[in-house]
């Protein structure tokens, strides 16, 4: 089969791969129904991460179930399936307690970016649809496997509650789901950081009330003006930069909960200008495993249309140009079909 293979900065080639197989009796081979590029993707795209061997990309998928390991009993071949970019046994202690992207046994899923692909863990990392869905859903319901499960995760960790102030710092395809999750949890004000028109106007049908073009300290002074000098009760955070996490803590009132999702790099915090902004600070891979079950109800009910973040489609031997798109920011998020 062919597959993305990233070999350094700005070159990614479709190219020969050999097809996965079981390897552990855990295992499930799944043919993608659609996959997609990352904003994380972005980083070892960009050279932000060095590349030391060419390496398969890819970790949102969606597809059918074509053959599964002998222990593995809760998914069939046939079965239309999302799983989330860490395998999980979804029995750890810590799966138990909902964070099972820091399962015990948690394994990396990668090479999505292909039409087939190796989900260790199968019983524990994926979740079945009731029946094989239509090609409309599929957008959505490929989303689940991480961005939308991520934006979901900084609105729960931010400590979203009906009816308080919310602030969203990144207008990427997470933090525009951000806005949508802080929607689906009752928030009464909504305000997006985004300087691109496309992007506020998605940011706006997911339910933003206001929009806050300045960024940095400028970005800061309005949401305090914006909030009678107090800031936000939750902030969420989905860049992964020093400066957009200094934004988000800094826009947040004291005792209010700022959440991190953004993947950090290079961000340093002082303890002490820390110690004196009162915020409660949580984020991390986001545990998607545990919302999974939630959200895809969500989209098979019609309640939320995450997918609505492609702006691109295309098919998946033209993945390169699905990575220039999103690099030079022409496109939110490329969809692939295999
Ligand atoms: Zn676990």
């Amino acid at each position: 089969m062919r597959g993305a293979v990233l070999y350094g900065p700005r070159d990614v080639r479709f190219e020969e791969v050999a097809a996965p197989a079981i390897i552990k009796p855990t295992d499930a081979i799944i043919r993608m129904s659609a996959t997609c590029v990352c904003g994380s993707d972005l980083w070892p795209y960009r050279g932000a991460n060095p590349v030391n061997q060419p390496t398969p990309m890819g970790h949102e998928y969606c597809g059918i179930v074509e053959e599964v390991g002998r222990a593995v009993t809760s998914v069939k071949p046939g079965h239309f399936v999302i799983g989330s970019f860490f395998a999980s046994d979804n029995t750890c202690p810590n799966c138990l307690a909902g964070y099972h992207s820091s399962c015990q046994h948690r394994e990396l899923v990668g090479g999505a970016q292909a039409p087939l692909l190796r989900v260790p863990l199968a019983d524990g990392t994926l979740v079945a649809t009731p029946v094989v869905p239509s090609d409309d859903l599929l957008p959505s319901l490929l989303t689940l496997s991480d961005v939308m499960g991520t934006g979901w995760f900084a609105a729960e960790a931010a400590n979203v509650q009906p009816g308080k102030t919310v602030a969203v710092v990144g207008d990427g395809a997470v933090g525009l789901l951000a806005v949508l999750s802080a929607k689906q949890m009752g928030a009464g004000r909504i305000i997006a950081m985004s300087r691109h028109e496309s992007r506020q106007k998605l940011a706006l049908e997911f339910g933003a009330t206001e929009i806050v073009t300045e960024r940095g300290d400028e970005g800061v002074a309005r949401i305090k003006e914006l909030t009678k000098d107090i800031g936000a009760d939750s902030v969420l955070e989905c860049v992964g930069t020093q400066e957009s996490m200094m934004q988000a803590i800094l826009s947040t009132r004291p005792g209010g909960s700022v959440a991190y999702v953004g993947a950090p790099h290079g961000v340093e915090l002082k303890g002490e200008e820390l110690f004196y902004t009162h915020v409660r600070l949580h984020g991390g891979p986001a545990p998607v495993r545990r919302f999974l079950p939630n959200l895809v109800e969500l989209v098979l009910k019609g309640k939320i249309n995450p997918g609505k973040v492609f702006d691109l489609t295309l098919p998946l031997d033209n993945v390169s140009e699905a990575y220039r798109a999103m690099d030079e920011r022409r496109a939110i998020k490329s969809l692939l079909h295999p």
